[in-house]
This record gives C-alpha cells, sequence and structure tokens, in this order.
C-alpha cells in the first residue's frame, strides 16, 4: 500500500479523503491556498503544504505548485477529488509520467468521456441508448437545419467539449434556430478553444438518474446501483438519493447493466458515474459520464455498505476487488442534503465567521463537512460547506430521520440553505416521489420567496 498520499482539493472532500487514508495507514499531504490556511483539510492532514494565493487558478489549478508539493513531501499518488482538476486529463498524465499513481482512471478513458461527441460514438457502439439527434457533429448550418427539420422541436444544441452546465442552447422553434446554432459554435470555440457541436432532441419533463461504477486493473467492473439526483436548481444538485423512488426493479436492472456497459466500454478504472436522463415511461438515455467521484457517493456507500473513497486508492494501488457484482445488494435507503452557504430562497453566497456549528448525530447520520466554530468561510470557493446524510430501513423512515438532522443542525454567523431543505422534506410532490429535474425550480417559483 502507498505510504503517503497528496490531496489535491480543499473542503469537505479533502476531509474525507484524509480520513480515508488515516482509516487504511496512510500518510495524507494537504494542499492549501493563502486563504485556506486554517481550513480544516489543511490542519487535518498529517502534513500540508501552502500552494499559492486565494485564487484557485493560482493554486488549487496550479499542477507546477501541486507537482512541486507532491515532490517536496515525497507522496506517492495523488487523489484529485472532485472539481478543480479531478477531470483534467493532461494533469492525470503528468502525474503519472513523473512516476506517482493518478487516484482516477486512465487519462485516455477521460479524455473519450470529456469529449461528449467522442463519448456518444463509444456508447453507440456499446449498446448504450442515446438521446436522439445529430450522428456525432454537425458541420454547418445546412446540416443542422436538415436535422432541426426531422427532429422536430424542441431541441438542444450541444458544445462537444463543454461541461459543467455551459456550452448548451435549448431552441424551441425554427425561427430562432440558424441563430441559436450559429451563436452556439461561436462560442463554444471562444470558451472551449472548440466549436463542434452536435444536436440532441431536448426531452421535456426528465428525471436524472445516474450509475455508480467501480473497475480495477484487472478487468472486473461493477456497478452499486444509481442515485436519483433530480433535485436540481441551476443544474445544481440539492438533494440526492440512493435508490430512484420513482424506477421499478426491471428498470433499475436495465438501467444500471446500461451503466456497466458504459464503463466497459472504455476499460474504466477506478470510480466513475454514468448519468442518464429518463422519461415518465422510464425510457432512458445516457448523458455523460464523470469520470471521478461525486459529492453524492455517500448515498451509495450507504446502500451498498462499500467505501468508495477506499476503494479508489485500493484499485490506484492494484489491488482486485474485494467483490463481486452478486454480492453487491441494496441494503435501505439514503438520502444526502447538501449544506450550502448561501440564502436558502435568493441563493446569494453567505462567506464569512460560522459563529457557532452544531452537526446533527444519532443513529443513522452521517455529515461530511470541514466546519468548526470559528471558521471563516473564504468568499474564493464553492458555497458547499457539508453534506447531511441519513440512511433508514425504508426512504419514508428515511424522509424523517434527515428532517429531524437537518432541524438539529445549528449554523450561526453566516446564512445557510437549511430552511430550504426543511420546506423540501416537508413537500408531499417529494415524499411521494414524484418529481423531475424541473420540480424544485418551479416550485421555488410558485413560492416566490
Ligand atoms: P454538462 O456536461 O455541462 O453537465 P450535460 O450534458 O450533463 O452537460 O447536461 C446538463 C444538464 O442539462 C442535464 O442535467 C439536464 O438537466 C440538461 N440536459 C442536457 N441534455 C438534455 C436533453 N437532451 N434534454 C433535456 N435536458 C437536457
Amino acid at each position: 500500500m502507498f505510504h503517503k498520499i497528496l490531496i489535491a482539493n480543499r473542503g469537505e472532500i479533502a476531509v474525507r479523503i484524509i480520513r480515508a487514508c488515516k482509516e487504511l495507514g496512510i500518510r495524507s499531504v494537504a494542499v492549501y491556498s493563502e486563504a485556506d490556511r486554517d481550513c480544516m483539510h489543511a490542519r487535518l492532514a498529517d502534513e500540508s503544504v501552502c500552494i499559492g494565493p486565494a485564487s484557485s487558478s493560482l493554486s488549487y489549478l496550479n499542477i507546477a505548485a501541486i507537482m512541486a508539493a507532491a515532490e517536496l513531501t515525497d507522496a506517492q499518488a495523488i487523489h484529485p477529488g472532485f472539481g478543480f482538476l479531478a477531470e483534467n486529463a493532461e494533469f492525470a498524465e503528468i502525474v503519472n509520467e513523473s512516476g506517482l499513481v493518478w487516484i482516477g482512471p486512465t487519462p485516455e478513458s477521460m479524455r473519450i468521456m470529456g469529449d461528449k461527441v467522442t463519448a456518444k460514438k463509444k456508447m453507440e457502439i456499446a449498446g448504450v441508448p442515446l438521446v436522439p439527434g445529430s450522428d456525432g457533429a454537425v458541420k454547418d448550418i445546412e446540416e443542422a437545419r436538415a436535422i432541426a427539420k426531422k427532429s422536430g422541436f424542441p431541441l438542444i444544441i450541444k458544445a462537444s467539449a463543454g461541461g459543467g452546465g455551459r456550452g448548451m442552447k435549448v431552441v424551441h422553434s425554427e425561427a430562432s434556430f440558424s441563430n441559436a446554432f450559429s451563436m452556439c459554435k461561436a462560442e463554444a470555440g471562444a470558451a472551449f478553444g472548440d466549436d463542434t457541436v452536435f444536436i440532441e432532441k431536448f426531452l421535456v419533463e426528465p428525471r436524472h438518474i445516474e450509475v455508480q461504477v467501480l473497475g480495477d486493473t484487472h478487468g472486473n467492473i461493477v456497478h452499486l446501483y444509481e442515485r436519483e439526483c433530480s433535485m436540481q436548481r441551476n443544474n445544481q444538485k440539492v438533494l440526492e438519493e440512493a435508490p430512484s423512488p420513482s424506477i421499478d426493479a426491471e428498470t433499475r436492472e436495465k438501467i444500471c447493466a446500461a451503466g456497466l456497459a458504459a464503463a466497459k466500454a472504455v476499460d474504466y478504472v477506478g470510480a466513475g458515474t454514468i448519468e442518464f436522463l429518463m422519461n415518465a415511461d422510464n425510457s432512458f438515455y445516457f448523458m455523460e459520464m464523470n469520470t471521478r467521484i461525486q459529492v453524492e457517493h455517500p448515498v451509495t456507500e450507504w446502500i451498498t455498505g462499500v467505501d468508495l473513497i477506499e476503494w479508489q486508492i485500493r484499485v490506484a494501488n492494484g489491488e482486485k476487488l474485494a467483490f463481486k457484482q452478486e454480492d453487491l445488494k441494496i441494503k435501505g435507503h439514503a438520502i444526502e442534503c447538501r449544506i450550502n452557504a448561501e440564502h436558502p430562497f435568493k441563493f446569494t453566497p453567505s462567506p464569512g465567521t460560522v459563529e457557532l456549528y452544531h452537526a446533527p448525530g444519532g443513529r443513522s447520520v452521517r455529515v461530511d463537512s470541514h466546519l468548526y466554530t470559528g471558521y471563516k468561510i473564504p468568499p474564493h470557493y464553492d458555497s458547499m460547506i457539508g453534506k447531511i446524510i441519513t440512511h433508514a430501513r425504508d426512504r419514508e423512515k428515511c424522509i424523517r430521520r434527515m428532517q429531524r438532522a437537518i432541524d438539529e443542525l445549528v449554523v450561526l454567523g453566516v446564512t445557510t440553505n437549511q430552511e430550504l431543505h426543511q420546506r423540501l422534506l416537508a413537500n408531499p410532490g417529494f415524499q411521494k416521489g414524484e418529481f423531475n429535474i424541473h420540480f424544485l425550480e418551479k416550485w421555488l417559483k410558485q413560492m416566490s420567496l
């Protein structure tokens, strides 16, 4: 096993990875920006190295500084967490070429999945269902018009190199199509240095369901079932759960098999997620693969009993998966609420000093957070300050457990989205499990808070 791992991330996920290292008897190295000197991850790790000023581009995205920190501390492997450099194939390559171990998939599978047109081609060959649309890249406006005519509206124009909700345009009618197409192409070129675009049918009220996979370097790949992530605002997930409350056993089997086929098509190693959009009739389509650990991984850990970060590390160390597909069974239900330092209904960020922090506890409650009383939340990074996860034998009990856990949370000094979760958990539509990706935004509009 590795003797030392460097964690190229900050906050909650860095703390999560440091904890896994400690449990495996591995020394951990934290890197931190000048704004994060007092951040929990820098304190909890065995060693910590300052890698630059507050701005992410000069610190958490600064490959040279991170590689220097790894060399200085004699780390053997690098865990990228999520966000920042986690899906940067070039960084993964640099890590590998420096003789260190990248805790993640091969740069090649990252590249394939990072380019949407290439990814869709691969998935088509693997027999994974795709959203109907153009056959790969669309060259020019004539070709685009012909496709639009055939598939009808609404449709969505996407940049092949896009990500994080950027580089997409929904078009509702022919009148605005040509304009939208030229704009999307030009914007893609400017933002991503690649103006390749393609067209998909726009699904009107889909759910977001994703499948967790895990592969080792010996050719074994398993799925760890699905997560329901339809509770979103601005394409940002707010609350996730596993298993999905809205699919039956037959659909579950199909979508998990499709996720597995997708992972196998790129000889996937490590933890990854295949995202699908699902229609009301349970037909589903591949959307994209995230080649990293996800924020919402704890719900899967809870229903399967598998420690995903531990297995990312073990697999990177060349170990074989210690379980087979048939060993993995769903046990109970798990829900995660993302706690953000922001106004619960206006969503304006609320950095500042945490005057008092009290985390919920009790049976089957997990809190992943880097908060502590006196901590000063810097304004430079994502507003997520923690995650509360609950588990119970069924969904109803899990919701009630989450309600009491959210009520127990105390964060004074900054504003959090605690009240949003309190209201959402009490919402009848949520409780019945009847929602799609527009549910939260529509509901917020209705409340007009
Ligand atoms: P990104 O890589 O930027 O996250 P995705 O392709 O994953 O882009 O899409 C992000 C979001 O956009 C999805 O979660 C979904 O809400 C919406 N979306 C993408 N494609 C479609 C589609 N064909 N129909 C309806 N909504 C879509």
